[in-house]
């Protein structure tokens, strides 16, 4: 079955056309699913009965089911979608308060605004130890339809109106390219959120990198590093044998280069593996002449054979007081703690419900 989600306004209107509807039904079709999130076609007030039985029949407007929903302490909360394929992927939505937007909007804060972590793959294949997501292994790449519907699915349960999206939940982006780039697209073009406000994470998939650059998108691309040394990285993230940490450094110089954006490098911190002191030289040395911030990630524990440990605040502190002597200039950053209490921080998707504890 034929679903609406993904398809632009010219696609719509070739289906509407195709179903033996008015062309001017696609636009009003296209407002009730991409302004109001709309997920019933029996409230699509304006169209016939005859209409929306014919588009019953013939479309959905997406394909994924909700399993469960949990709200956080903090919030956040973390969604259980199901593919029409019975796959489960999570998706999470978190409330931020006073965020500042100096950059983009003249330096004015707005009150705060709904951030949505979404999956671009079902499980992952990249396997980094300390990921929960890379204990499920790699099942599929998620449609670009797919990719929009987690948005459009958490804004019409919340009844909020989301204003960031971060390429961070269950996948790596760069490995599912042609749909994420599409879903992007999608995203600015017909949900209408500003590019500038996604951001994709990823591994360190150079080529895509590469390719990336080329799409003049104003988007933010943030590595995932976790450490400045081959020996470390080979382990922490496995896709450094084949594209090591110079070289992915390298390939984000020629991004900044291609695009004027500045770029994320994520680290999270893990006691006693990537937290010395010393790695903090080698990674301001190694970053110095990169246009990035550093966002440090303070390690969320998956419970799988977990033997990793997050590193103590002190630690943390020291950490980034010498990356920053290395790198001068630069914004350094903790990431704050979200949905925790319901595996919904980062690295903790895995399927699962939450276990208050
Ligand atoms: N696959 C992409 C994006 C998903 S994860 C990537 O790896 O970049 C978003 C961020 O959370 C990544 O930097 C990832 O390495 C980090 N992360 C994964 N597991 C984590 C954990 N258990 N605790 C904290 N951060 C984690
Ligand atoms: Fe995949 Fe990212 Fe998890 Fe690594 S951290 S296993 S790339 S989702």
């Amino acid at each position: 079955m034929q679903s609406l989600i993904g398809l632009n306004l010219n696609e719509l209107e070739s289906l509407v056309q195709e179903l033996g509807l008015e062309k001017f039904r696609a636009k009003q079709i296209y407002k009730w699913i991409y302004s109001k999130s709309c997920r019933d076609f029996d409230e699509m007030t304006d169209l016939s009965t005859k209409a929306r039985d014919l588009l019953k029949e013939k479309s959905s407007i997406g394909s994924l089911k909700l399993v469960t929903r949990e709200i956080s302490s903090d919030g956040t909360e973390k969604f259980l979608f199901e593919t029409s394929q019975g796959e489960k992927i999570e998706s999470v939505l978190m409330y931020f308060e006073n965020v500042n937007y100096s950059e983009d909007e003249g330096g004015n804060t707005p009150p705060g605004r709904y951030s949505a972590c979404i999956s671009s793959q079902v499980g992952c294949a990249v396997a980094c130890p300390f990921c929960a997501t890379g204990t499920l292994g790699f099942k599929r790449n998620l449609s670009a339809s797919e990719i929009i519907e987690q948005v459009l699915f958490m804004q019409n349960l919340s009844e909020k109106r989301i204003a960031n999206i971060v390429y961070m939940g269950q996948g790596e982006p760069l490995n599912n390219y042609d749909s994420v780039l599409k879903s992007i697209k999608r995203i600015r073009e017909d949900v209408g959120i500003g590019v500038r406000h996604i951001t994709v994470s990823t591994s360190g998939v150079i080529p895509k990198i590469e390719a990336l650059a080329t799409e003049d998108l104003q988007i933010t691309l943030a590595l995932s590093l976790h450490d400045s040394t081959d020996q470390g990285r080979d382990y922490l993230v496995p896709i450094n044998s084949k594209w090591p940490v110079f070289e992915v450094i390298d390939s984000l110089k020629d991004y900044v280069r291609k695009t004027k954006r500045r770029v994320t490098i994520e680290y999270v911190m893990l006691d006693g593996v990537n937290d010395s002191l010393d790695k903090a030289k080698i990674l301001g040395e190694l970053i110095k002449d990169l246009h990035c911030n550093v966002n440090l990630i303070p390690y969320n524990s998956t419970d799988v054979d977990d033997p990793f440990k997050r590193s103590n605040s002190k630690r943390v502190e020291e950490f980034s007081k010498v990356l920053k002597q290395h790198c001068k200039g630069k914004t350094i950053t903790v990431r704050k703690e979200r949905g925790h209490d319901i595996k919904a921080a980062c690295g903790q998707l895995a399927n699962s419900v939450g276990s208050k504890t």
